[in-house]
């Protein structure tokens, strides 16, 4: 079931769910799938993710058991396999006294998935320290892409405009800093997360993209929105951008309360919402 590899703990099963082991399976079974036209979707840590109640009718490709590595170049350089937690490429980074990735402490992704997203927080994003990448695409080749090539903008890449591309490492450009400095910074960021987010129950991050001039949370506040639910899925009471889970949600009933949360921003206040989540299976946003 795929509530079992989604922070929001929503959806239903995959036809097949396949843990990938290393680099070279993972270009036979792309290869191979493709071929055979048989749809496949590449899971990160499933952070920003909503999958549908009736699952996916697919193959989803797992890297949370690849062989993970992740080392240093020329003293400000990380190199690291996608599948490898943001937590853990900021930690190396700070132990190394590298700043940079200090905005990405308790960003719950995978390198590759913030990658994808061009996942930011506090007025950084990947597109400020990424160097290079590298995936598989749909044919079981390996390329390169330099920073201009995987045009990054707002939580958008070069592969979030494709599903059939798979990231499997990331160069970081990082600035050699102080540790003591480096750690202050991710201490700050976890409080300012841990007093804001609603992390005591299962979510899937900011809902919405931030509208331009605006906050999604306030306009969903001023709406008169917060705690208001469908089924299990609730406008978090803590935070109006994020939508909990309070215990059976379905996807259907977050779909259900977004599409009511977008009526009626919209009708109060005429800006139209966009979803930063993705979506798995029968379910359109
Ligand atoms: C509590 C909480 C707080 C969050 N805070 C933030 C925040 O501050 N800023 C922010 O930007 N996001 C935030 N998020 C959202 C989420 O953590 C990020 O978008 C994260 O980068 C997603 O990574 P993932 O590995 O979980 O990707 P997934 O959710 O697994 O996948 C997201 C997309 O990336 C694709 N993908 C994943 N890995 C690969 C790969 N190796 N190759 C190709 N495609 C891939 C998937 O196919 C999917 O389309 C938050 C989420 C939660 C639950």
């Amino acid at each position: 079931m795929m509530k079992n590899h989604t922070s929001f703990k929503i959806g239903g099963p995959a036809d097949l769910f396949i843990y990938i082991n290393n680099e070279s399976s993972l270009k036979i079974i792309i290869k191979e799938l493709n071929s055979i036209d048989i749809p496949f979707f590449i899971l990160g840590n499933g952070s920003n993710l909503l999958v549908s109640d009736d699952g996916y009718r697919g193959v989803v490709l797992s890297l949370a058991k690849s062989e993970k590595n992740i080392i240093l170049k020329n003293n400000d350089t990380i190199i690291c396999s996608a599948g490898i937690s943001l937590a853990r490429a900021c930690v190396f980074a700070m132990k190394n006294s590298l700043s940079g990735l200090e905005f990405a402490w308790g960003i719950p992704g995978t390198c590759g998935g913030a990658l994808f997203m061009n996942a930011g927080a506090y007025g950084n994003d990947i597109s400020n320290i990424i160097k290079n990448s590298k995936y598989i695409d749909k044919n079981g080749n390996e390329k390169t892409l330099n920073k201009n090539e995987m045009k990054l903008s707002y939580r958008k890449s070069f592969y979030s405009e494709f599903n059939d591309n798979c990231i499997i490492s990331l160069e970081f450009k990082l600035k050699p800093s102080y540790l003591d400095k480096i750690k202050e910074k991710m201490y700050e960021n976890i409080h300012k997360r841990k007093s804001k987010q609603p992390l005591d129950y299962p979510n899937a991050g900011s809902i919405f993209k931030r509208p331009e001039g605006y906050f999604a949370g306030t306009l969903i506040e001023n709406a008169g929105l917060k705690e208001y639910s469908i089924g299990g899925a609730m406008v978090s009471p803590k935070h109006a951008g994020f939508i909990i889970n309070t215990g059976d949600a379905t996807a259907e009933d977050v779909k259900k309360l977004i599409d009511y949360i977008k009526k009626t921003v919209f009708e109060k206040f005429g800006v139209l919402l966009e979803c930063e989540i993705k979506t798995l299976g029968n379910i359109n946003l």
